[in-house]
């Protein structure tokens, strides 16, 4: 059984798949507790399904896109069944996963979509660095939310360390809503001359910002 917050189709709100039709399963329950989290909601109550229920519930939505997330999804052991169901049923599979939990047995037919925490998010200890030399540049995202100068600067230094540009088939910069001013992200992501991508969370510009994130 899996803890499920909800499961919905949407519109993909980030990262190079954005603007695509998605079904989502949101996955209940983070350990972590990012300060500028737009996900407080996940952290408790979902319902118990069983992994046919959700599939039931994924196949009536008929979207061949599928993104797994959360809370953060990987926190549930039943998880990476889930996951490895949802490829045998050819679905294009994407992980939206915080960075902390090892993902070395997700199933290799998905996409990972990973967060790597700068200090804002009070989280940046717990970044579970193994997981950056798992990247596959074929399919795999990295996204730092940054919240101001320090994180941007963080962000380049990993970019660097890591050769992430050449590692991933994107590095997202996304600012943390209401926090930085985005012509100032702009204008650095900009000047670095790195092969970045700054992101918004397409979703909030549609229905609002109260919609959660993705
Ligand atoms: S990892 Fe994601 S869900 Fe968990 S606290 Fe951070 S932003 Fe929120």
């Amino acid at each position: 059984m899996l803890r499920v917050t909800e499961i919905f189709r949407s519109i993909q709100g980030e990262s190079t798949h954005a603007g695509r039709p998605c079904t989502f399963v949101r996955l209940t329950g983070c350990p972590m507790r990012c300060t500028w989290c737009d996900s407080e909601y996940t952290f408790t109550g979902g319902d118990h399904f069983s992994l046919a229920q959700i599939m039931d519930q994924v196949r009536a939505f008929d979207c061949p896109l599928v993104e797994v997330t959360g809370g953060e999804p990987l926190a549930q052991r039943e998880a990476f069944q889930l996951i490895k169901t949802l490829c045998d049923e050819n679905f294009e599979v994407l992980i939206e996963t915080g960075g902390f939990v090892s993902t070395e047995e997700v199933d290799e037919r998905a996409a990972i979509i990973l967060d790597i925490k700068c200090p804002a998010s009070g989280e940046a200890e717990r970044n579970h660095w193994p997981n950056l030399d798992r990247l596959r540049a074929d399919r795999d995202e990295v996204k730092f939310v940054v919240a101001n100068q320090e994180d941007w600067n963080f962000a380049c230094r990993v970019i660097a360390a890591h050769q992430l540009e050449q590692k991933a088939r994107a590095v997202l910069i996304s600012p943390a809503w209401g926090l930085i001013d985005l012509k100032e992200l702009a204008d650095l992501v900009t000047a670095s001359g790195l092969k970045v991508r700054m992101q918004l969370q397409l979703h909030k510009y549609i229905w609002g910002p109260e919609v959660h994130g993705v």
